[in-house]
């Protein structure tokens, strides 16, 4: 037998309730804060994840799924939603109809990285950006929107990790000052560091290494470099998380070593899911747009991982979703009338009630156990003397009463149940 493929998976049924519920709960909050869905195609030109994600980053030097198609031209499953979105934007001058556009998005993702818990090579994400404009405010509402849809979805176990990156020009300052405090460090840094050194060295902070770790303990941080404007936007975001009852710490550690970053960037972690605990990282990326040689726009977003979410979900036991049932199965007590009872179940379906039957020839017995299966709330019994009198059987399954039914008065039937 021919198997998913490692670090993929079904989301089969019984798992769906899950899903629609957090999608329900993305969607609808993001409505409230006027958000607009947007959806981008599945794969895109090499390139613009390349500029857009820059090759100095993991997800571009070693997790894209890139292939070269039958026109030779090399294409790129998304790894992420913010170069795709931007893409759009410009593409259809989104811009020029709208001075701030707000977006959001769910959607699958692809990284071929090792998998592993909460770590898959096709996951899913929301997201939201908000292009348009450079005010503090949207940095503080990505916080507010991620932090939200979480607790509606029950979670409790949450730290939020807020950091400043300035703008390019005190970051380059920075930048040297860090290098000189880690080139006598040099040879003690892990493979992968030196290498950050040369293409990102903000990065270095991110190291897992535990060597890494404790060099940089000591290291000059970019929040202490910072320019007066950028402290002052930084200010503002921490009074909007205040004001919106945000508990947040400031982690000066938390970076990217893109120079398009800007400002804000910050990171939803939790505490019930384990070492993968990031729900949800986002930021600042003013200098995206004109890297990806559109227009010079601000903008601002974030993305979060829904299986580590409902993971987390799972783990805190946070949500509590109806069992599900079925309104009514129709039990067929002659095998003659399987099309009378397909024909009833018709009209019954296209009044808006869940009706299940049995499609298998199965015996009375058993046509009831599956409507226990379903959970039922009505079983309609078709056969017997009933319906040689044009009558079928009505049986509530919560207190077992029956009643029954003259086939005219179908509609009676369909008003009493839809009416509970
Ligand atoms: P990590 O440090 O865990 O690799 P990241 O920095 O690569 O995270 P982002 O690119 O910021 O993650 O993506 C936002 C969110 O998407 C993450 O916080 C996480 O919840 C989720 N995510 C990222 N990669 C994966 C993956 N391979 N499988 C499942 N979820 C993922
Ligand atoms: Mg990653």
């Amino acid at each position: 037998m021919i198997k998913a493929i490692t670090g993929t998976k079904d989301i089969l049924p019984d798992q769906i309730a899950r899903w629609h519920y957090l999608e329900m709960i993305v969607s609808y909050i993001m409505e409230c804060f006027n958000y607009k869905e947007i959806r981008t195609p599945v794969f895109e030109e090499t390139s613009l994840f390349a500029r857009g994600i820059g090759e100095a980053t993991d997800i571009v030097s070693k997790e894209m799924y890139t292939f070269i198609d039958r026109s030779e031209t090399s294409v790129t499953l998304k790894p992420e939603m913010t170069a795709s979105v931007v893409r759009a934007l410009n593409e259809h001058s989104l811009d020029k109809k709208q001075g701030l556009n707000k977006l959001y998005y769910i959607s699958p993702m692809f990284r071929q990285e090792r998998p592993q818990a909460g770590r898959y090579r096709q996951f899913h994400q929301f997201g939201a950006e908000a292009i348009g404009s450079d005010n503090p405010a949207l940095d503080a509402e990505m916080i507010v929107i991620a932090y939200d849809i979480l607790k509606s979805l029950g979670l409790n176990d949450l730290t939020v990790k807020i950091n400043s990156l300035g703008v390019p020009v005190s970051r380059e300052n920075y930048k040297n000052i860090l290098r000189e405090y880690l080139t006598p460090h040099l040879k003690n840094l892990s493979e992968d560091s030196q290498k950050r050194f040369e293409t990102n060295i903000l990065r270095i902070f991110d190291s897992k290494a535990e060597n890494d770790q404790k060099i940089m303990e000591d290291a000059p941080l970019l929040i202490e470099h910072l320019d007066d404007n950028s402290l002052e936007n930084f200010e503002k975001v921490k009074q909007i998380l205040l004001h919106a009852q945000i508990p947040f710490e400031i982690d000066p550690k938390l970076v990217r070593g893109l120079d398009y970053y800007t400002h804000t960037t910050f990171e939803i972690l939790s505490g019930s899911v384990g070492s993968q605990s990031a729900l949800c990282g986002g930021g600042r990326y003013d200098g995206l747009s004109e890297q990806l040689g559109g227009t010079a726009i601000p903008g601002v977003g974030f993305a979060a991982g829904i299986e580590r979410i409902l993971l987390a979900c799972e783990n805190e036991k946070s949500l509590d979703l109806p069992t599900e049932s079925i309104d009514l199965y129709l039990v067929r007590l002659d095998k003659e009338l399987q099309n009378a009872a397909y024909n009833l179940s018709l009209i019954l379906r296209r009044n808006d009630l869940v009706v299940e039957l049995d499609y298998l020839q199965r015996s009375v017995k058993a046509q009831m156990r599956e409507a226990n299966k379903f959970n039922a709330k009505y079983v309609l019994f078709i056969g017997g003397e009933e319906y040689e009198r044009n009558e079928v059987v009505l049986k509530n399954m919560s207190d077992g009463e029956q009643q029954n039914i003259n086939l005219e008065d179908l509609s009676t039937i369909i008003s009493k149940i839809i009416g509970e």
